[in-house]
């Protein structure tokens, strides 16, 4: 993932933040625009400039908004204590590119990481009554799917499969007797987990099978583990 920096002319000073607590996912809520066009439109606000750490086009651009350390303008009452990281396009109603998808995908790991992965990722609409980031935002695979990836890598963990064919096979059976932890046979941070463990094994599951990953274990899902 390649950071494109800008030298953005701030209206007024920036300050820093002493405590971060949240990661804010945004839609840009326009279909086209640049991350020139969002400074201008926070310009014209009345704000400092762009009011996002980030901003993330449709082809994959990652582009650096305001310095990482820097209070930002996108999430009222949060500011202070955020990071906002923002999306090109409309998310109530578009899909997003799997460019796009990717490359926040890496972002959210790399600012993660940066904050000892003691972040809370949130949507916008987590935080206060609004639409943002869009019905369609991929939340849960951007917030858990690196991890997935990172497991799933061929020969990294031979076992996986294994483990997780036995994993889903249980599911089916509606016996859910092992823990997730227990299938994998290694622990996994917290910081990967998105939602409740069972999403990443469905995640890592799907990625393993080649097939789309399901919010229920399936049958097609423990034929596919099978092959
Ligand atoms: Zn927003």
């Amino acid at each position: 993932m390649n950071i494109i920096k800008t030298d953005w002319n701030w209206a007024y000073g920036l300050s820093k933040r002493s405590s971060t607590k949240y990661l804010v996912l945004h839609h840009a809520a326009a279909q086209v625009a640049s991350a020139a066009d969002v400074h201008r439109w926070h310009l014209a606000k009345g704000w400092a400039g762009i009011g996002y750490a980030f901003y993330v086009r449709k082809n994959g651009a990652v582009y650096a908004g305001r310095p990482l350390d820097a209070i930002g303008a996108h999430s009222y009452g949060y500011n202070a204590i955020s990071i906002g990281v923002c999306a090109e396009g409309n998310y109530e109603f578009e899909t997003m590119p799997p460019a796009q998808q990717k490359s926040l995908t890496e972002l959210v790991a790399y600012i993660q990481k940066k904050y000892g992965n003691k972040l809370v990722v949130v949507q916008h609409g987590d935080l206060m009554p609004t639409a943002c980031a869009g019905r369609n935002y991929p939340f849960k695979a951007i917030k858990g799917g690196v991890v997935a990836d990172k497991l799933v890598k061929a020969g990294e963990y031979p076992l996986l499969k294994d483990r997780m064919l036995g994993y889903v096979l249980k599911e089916l059976d509606g016996k859910n007797p092992v823990s997730l932890k227990d299938a994998l046979g290694f622990r996994v941070t917290p910081e990967s987990w998105g939602d409740p463990a069972k999403r990443l094994a469905w995640r890592i599951s799907g990625r393993l099978a080649g097939v789309e990953q399901t919010a229920q274990p399936t049958v097609e899902l423990y034929e596919a583990l099978k092959k």
